[in-house]
């Protein structure tokens, strides 16, 4: 029997040629050294293409009418621009947009475009479903988990942008103006392309997203915390939900591993971390599980002497899940209590709860495949089985 990477790999279709999306700058500058453009315009031609990935949008090679058409030609023969491919979109009665995007294997991915009045955050995925499995969530429910290579990371934000027809980058008042790489996935178990993918979304003559401007949740995988703050130095979000370490394993079972204590330790010590760069502890609303008043009373003890946010979740329902969303008393009275803490404005209002698109509640379900999929989850199926 032929191992089942073979299988997968025979049935996928690859790039012809190494996909010039989500190479680093460091990266793109070794890639043009196979070609014949000559050592002193290396780094010339390495901008040229930067920016025409990352602020014109290009789409192929043969869009860079920067280059002669001669090198266009070569670069033809050893290069391709990539990004996922929209499988499906779905438009919320919010504006929420969500995006099912499938990635070079024939996976998919969710993408979350969230309009607000002053500003418009993209919902990045980092992973093919989530190892996590956390009792709430939806995505923990997807079997299938590899991890995003950087190219897809980056390949979600250019194809939002060539939706939101936001090419070439408009410098202000611009449709994708943060990040939050909340999506589908748990973006420290998948490190260093995040770290990657979210360097170029801040490159200044690129993407040009402010670090600020970017936050990065995490379930709590602790020994990573304080690398991505250097390496990337973005702002943080931690998925905490409970305020005992007994709940907490149950709703988040990564905290047996990593409990709410060490993983307090890591906040207090991120890098860069100020008033000014608060960190943001989400807590999900659950009716009768998480949301007394002592807990709230907790929250509130247990975050004392950290610059922090506190964003209430309230509960997204999903087909079969074993929670409901708190009452709108537990959740006053909840907010009350943090409030009066000195903490602002706290319940994230869900958006995109009609087309399955508000946190949590990201799958790309099975019934989605498309036949060739399907096919090629058949014979992962027999080749598991045997
Ligand atoms: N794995 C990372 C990234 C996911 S972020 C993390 O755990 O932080 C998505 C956020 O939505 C997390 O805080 C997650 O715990 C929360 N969430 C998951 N399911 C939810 C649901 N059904 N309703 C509300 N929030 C949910």
């Amino acid at each position: 029997m032929m191992p089942v990477a073979d299988l997968v790999t025979s049935l996928t279709v690859q790039p012809e040629g190494e996909n010039l999306t989500g190479l680093t700058r460091e990266q793109l500058a070794t890639a043009l050294e196979a070609t014949t453009i000559a050592p002193r315009s290396r780094s010339m031609r390495r901008d040229q293409i930067w920016n025409g990935l990352y602020i014109r949008g290009w789409r192929s090679i043969d869009d860079i009418t920067t280059l002669s058409k001669g090198l266009r030609a070569e670069l033809v023969e050893q290069f391709v621009i990539e990004r996922p491919e929209i499988v499906h979109e779905q438009r919320s009665e919010d504006g929420t947009i969500k995006w099912l995007l499938r990635v070079n294997d024939g996976r998919e991915i969710e993408t979350v475009y969230i309009p607000e009045e002053t500003r418009g955050t993209l919902c990045l995925s980092s992973q093919v479903g989530c190892t996590l499995t956390c009792r709430f969530c939806h995505t923990g429910t997807q079997k299938l988990v590899r991890n995003l290579t950087v190219a897809e990371i980056v390949g979600q934000i250019l194809v939002a942008r060539d939706v939101l027809g936001e090419w070439p980058r408009p410098t202000d008042n611009r449709k994708i103006s943060n990040i939050v790489m909340m999506g589908m996935g748990e973006p420290l178990y998948n490190a260093e392309n995040v770290r990657d993918a979210l360097r170029i979304a801040a490159d200044g003559d690129g993407l040009a997203i402010s670090r600020r401007r970017i936050t990065l949740s995490t379930a709590g995988v602790v020994p990573v915390i304080p690398w991505i703050g250097r390496e990337a130095e973005v702002m943080l979000a931690i998925s905490l939900h409970a305020v005992r370490d007994d709940l907490r394993d149950e709703l988040v079972p990564l905290n047996r591993k990593y409990p709410i204590a060490d993983v307090l330790e890591a906040c207090r010590a991120y890098p860069g971390l100020s008033n000014a760069r608060r960190i943001t502890f989400e807590y999900v609303m659950l009716q009768d599980v998480n949301d007394s008043v002592a807990d709230a009373r907790e929250l509130v003890r247990l975050l004392k002497g950290i610059p922090a946010k506190i964003n209430l979740i309230p509960f997204n329902p999903w087909p079969g899940a074993p929670y409901e969303c708190s009452s709108k008393t537990r959740i006053k009275n909840f907010a009350d209590v943090i409030s009066r803490a000195g903490y602002a404005s706290p319940v994230r209002t869900p958006r995109g709860r009609d087309i399955m698109a508000a946190c949590g509640q990201l799958k790309s379900a099975s019934l989605k495949l498309g036949a060739r999929r399907r096919r090629l989850e058949a014979v992962r199926e027999v080749s598991a089985a045997s």
